[in-house]
């Protein structure tokens, strides 16, 4: 029947499109609802895609002006076309939102545009433009994701006082822009504008950049963001931003509790996401989302209302489109009578500053406060032949092993295509490879992926055998 389904999913960001497209490869009649005109949500929106595409463009340009000479190019005078630079990454959000809508029409997905609210615990109003649609389910899977959040004295007015999305399509390149928080978004954004000339300066609370990763990673990355001449202030408390009309003012608190303010043509908040469950009529099914917006759902995640599960930003835990994905797919695999698994611990995280930065596992702080004994294997990037060739040697790989059975604890990187190594050591934390035969495997030569085998050979007490 028209507008019954079987599985309804509300949200197309990486936890929504993944967890139709399951729900529909297990053969269940499945719509998406999504309040914007493109798919994709957050991540391919606003998010990971169009970051990345700038982090590329500004990488580029940045190795250009001031790598470049050094591999013997001379190209003159380099400018940036900032429209270009701007257009270059919508065009890739368009692709992949293409993409999206290509996925549905092949798995038979019905798309219902409008915001999703529910009636009851099985009928779903969809209110589009001048459109009212009432969709029956069997089952919900909430996807709605989150937003930026702010803290006391700083109010986003988007012109002045802007978040990443605007941060991610400015109408030119600014001279200027204080980024409050140094945690992921922020070292990203200020990534990008340092390396095409603007003057950035990050406000972060805690005494660390990126703070709930290893603290050593934070350490490294501020030296690498410093040569980019990047302004970090730490442990320093944001009081306040006003817009002054052609520029931004934050006031804060230095180390020492000094008033201190800083001017700039942009101020950028970056200090986390809210889950958000706005306009989804909640109290209709008797859910009441928690004091962090979160709703809460247990290990198979379900909701309070056993027909309705949650997935994604929307629910406890890191804020990523991966464990989103992962989520989605386990969702329609549980509808299905499956049994997966996800396993939170090895979610890994990355950001993607140059060098990256990427993690799996346990900090050496986490093993520190539960009293666990661990070895450290630690190889830096200085010492390896491929980062040397691509003047890439910053950075190390730091391995977190147990003495006893070679355990491996946790892995931290930062260093060229972190993101990309640290996919190796997740498939041997899952099956539990031990640190020994993580450095039996053979590494070819010469990638970065061979500081592994280095930093798990030191783990083990034999010792670096690669250069
Ligand atoms: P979302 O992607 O937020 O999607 C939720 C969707 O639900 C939205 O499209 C919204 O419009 C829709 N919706 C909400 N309410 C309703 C309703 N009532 N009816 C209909 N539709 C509704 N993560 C990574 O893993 N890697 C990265 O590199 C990365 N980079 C990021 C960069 C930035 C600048 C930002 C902001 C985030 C980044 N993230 C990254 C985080 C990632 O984007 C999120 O973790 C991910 O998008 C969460 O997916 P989701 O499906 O839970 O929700
Ligand atoms: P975050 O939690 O990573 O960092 C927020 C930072 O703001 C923290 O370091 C915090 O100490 C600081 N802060 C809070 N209050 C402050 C104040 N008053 N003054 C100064 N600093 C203050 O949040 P985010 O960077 O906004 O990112 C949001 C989410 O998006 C994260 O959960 C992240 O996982 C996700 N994300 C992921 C990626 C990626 O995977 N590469 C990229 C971007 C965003």
């Amino acid at each position: 029947m028209e507008n019954q389904y079987d599985v309804i999913v509300i949200g197309s960001g990486p936890g929504g499109y993944v967890s139709a497209i399951r729900a529909a490869q297990l053969g269940y009649k499945t719509a998406i609802v999504e309040k914007y005109s493109t798919l994709g949500g957050t991540c391919t929106n606003v998010g990971c895609i169009p970051a990345k595409a700038l982090l590329d463009s500004s990488e580029h340009y940045h190795q250009a002006k001031d790598q470049f000479k050094t591999h013997g190019i001379n190209l003159g005078d380099i400018h940036l076309d900032f429209s270009q630079f701007i257009l270059r990454k919508s065009d890739v959000v368009k692709q992949n939102t293409a993409g999206l809508v290509y996925l549905m029409k092949k798995n038979k997905i019905d798309v219902h545009q409008g915001v999703g609210s529910f009636m009851d615990a099985t009928h779903l109003k969809v209110t589009g433009d001048n459109k009212e649609t009432i969709l029956t389910g069997q089952y919900f899977v909430i996807a709605t994701g989150s937003k930026p959040s702010s803290i006391p004295g700083v109010t986003i007015d988007k012109q002045r006082i802007i978040t990443s999305t605007e941060g991610l399509s400015l109408p030119a390149r600014p001279a200027s822009m204080v980024i409050i928080g140094g945690g992921v978004i922020g070292v990203e954004m200020a990534s990008v504008y340092a390396r095409i000339g603007t003057e950035v300066t990050i406000i972060e609370y805690t005494d660390s950049l990126i703070p709930t990763m290893d603290k050593e990673l934070g350490k490294a990355l501020f030296k690498t963001l410093s040569k980019l001449n990047i302004k970090i202030l730490l442990s320093s408390k944001v009081q306040a931003a006003s817009n002054t009309g052609a520029s931004a003012t934050v006031n804060f608190l230095d180390p020492d509790g000094k008033e201190q303010a800083i001017t700039a043509d942009y101020c950028l908040v970056a200090v986390g996401r809210r889950a958000y469950t706005d306009g989804l009529n909640l109290q209709a099914i008797g859910i009441t989302p928690e004091k962090n917006g979160k709703i809460a759902v247990n290990k198979q995640l379900q909701t309070i209302v056993p027909n309705i599960y949650a997935i994604g930003d929307v629910i406890d835990g890191p804020m990523l489109a991966h464990k989103a994905e992962d989520e989605g797919t386990f969702v329609a695999e549980i509808i299905h009578g499956l049994k997966p698994h996800i396993k939170y611990d090895l979610i890994p995280s990355v950001v993607y500053t140059w060098p990256e930065v990427a993690a799996a596992g346990a900090t050496e702080e986490q093993l520190k406060a539960q009293g666990v004994v661990y070895k450290v294997g630690r190889f830096p990037y200085m010492a390896s032949a491929r980062a040397r060739a691509s003047m890439d040697t910053d950075g190390f790989v730091k391995v977190l092993v147990s003495p006893q059975y070679g355990e491996v604890l946790g892995v931290h990187i930062i260093g060229p295509r972190a993101a990309d190594v640290i996919a190796q050591t997740v498939v041997g934390m899952e099956y539990e490879i031990t640190a020994a035969d993580m450095a039996r495997l053979c590494y070819a030569h010469p990638t970065y992926s061979e500081a592994l085998k280095d930093a798990f050979l030191i783990a083990t007490g034999q010792g670096a055998i690669n250069i």
